[in-house]
C-alpha cells in the first residue's frame, strides 16, 4: 500500500508549499507541478503491478526454478494445443481462466485440472474498463469467476491474476475480503503482440532467469506454436519449471 504513503506525503507537501510559496509569484505552478507529480505516480502504480503500489502482487519466485502462467483461456483451438505440449513434457502450468469462457467450456477447464496444472481466476468478464469498475462490481466479477471454477472443478482458488496487469485500490479491499492471493509476474513474453513464435521465443530466452513467473496467453496460435521450443531451451540451460504454486510456495486453493 505505497498508495497511502505516497498521498500523504503529497498532501503535506502540497500543503506546506502553499505557505512557503504563497507570497510568491509562482505558487500555482509550484502547486501543479506537485499535483502533476502526485497524478504520474498514481497512473504508473496502477499501470505496472511490479510496483505493489496499490497492493501487494506476488511477481517471482522464492525458488531456483521458474514458473509457466497462461492467461485469457480456456480457448477451444489452442488451450488443447498447450495442454498436449505440457502432457508431452511432462510440465505443471498454471491457467488464469477467464470466468465467462470457463463456462463456455467447462470440459477444458476440468482437462486443466485433471492433467495436474492449477487453475487461477483472472476474473468472470475480463472486461476493458474493469479498472473502472465500483468496488461491489469487482467484488461480483471475481466473486462469479471463482464459482464458476468451483462449480466444474471443486475446488476454490487463491490465485488471482489481475486483468491487463491493472491494480487500483478498489482491488486492495476486494482480494482481501475474497481472500485471493494477486499474482502478477516477472517476465512478460510480450505473446500478445508477437506475429510468430520466433518473436516470444525470443522475448523469452533472451531474459530468463531464475525465479521467474512467465506471463503467457493460451488463447494464442504464435503462443501455442513457441511452447515446445520455450520449454526446450529452459531444460537445456538447466532451468527447472515447476508448478506456481511450488515456486511461490503457496497453496493454490481454498481449503474450507
Ligand atoms: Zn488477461
Amino acid at each position: 500500500m505505497k498508495h497511502n504513503i505516497v498521498t500523504f506525503i503529497a498532501i503535506t507537501i502540497f500543503a506546506l508549499s502553499g505557505i512557503v510559496f504563497w507570497e510568491t509569484g509562482f505558487v500555482e505552478y509550484v502547486l501543479s507541478a506537485i499535483a502533476l507529480l502526485y497524478l504520474a505516480l498514481t497512473a504508473y502504480g496502477s499501470a505496472k503491478i511490479q510496483s505493489n503500489y496499490f497492493l501487494t502482487s506476488i511477481n517471482y519466485g522464492k525458488r531456483k526454478s521458474v514458473a509457466l502462467t497462461f492467461d485469457d483461456g480456456p480457448d477451444p483451438e489452442t488451450t488443447p494445443r498447450i495442454l498436449a505440449t505440457l502432457r508431452e513434457k511432462n510440465i505443471k502450468a498454471t491457467f488464469f481462466v477467464i470466468g465467462k469462457k470457463a463456462a463456455a467450456y467447462p470440459g477444458l477447464v476440468q482437462q486443466i485440472q485433471d492433467e495436474g496444472h492449477i487453475v487461477g481466476n483472472h476474473s468472470f468478464t475480463h472486461h476493458y474498463l474493469i479498472g473502472f469498475f465500483s468496488t461491489q462490481k469487482l467484488k461480483n466479477d471475481l466473486a462469479h469467476c471463482n464459482e464458476v471454477i468451483r462449480d466444474i472443478i471443486g475446488k476454490t482458488p487463491v490465485f488471482f491474476r489481475p486483468p491487463f496487469g491493472v491494480t487500483n485500490p478498489r482491488y486492495a479491499g476486494v482480494l482481501s475480503q475474497l481472500q485471493l492471493n494477486s499474482i502478477g509476474w516477472s517476465l512478460r513474453s510480450m505473446d500478445t503482440r508477437a506475429k510468430n513464435k520466433y518473436q516470444i521465443i525470443n522475448n523469452v530466452i533472451t531474459r530468463l532467469k531464475a525465479r521467474d513467473i512467465i506471463l503467457l496467453h493460451d488463447n494464442l496460435r504464435p503462443t501455442a506454436d513457441a511452447l515446445d521450443d520455450l520449454i526446450e531451451h529452459c531444460l537445456q540451460k538447466g532451468i527447472k519449471i515447476v508448478p506456481l504454486s511450488d515456486l511461490i510456495q503457496k497453496e493454490p486453493y481454498d481449503h474450507n
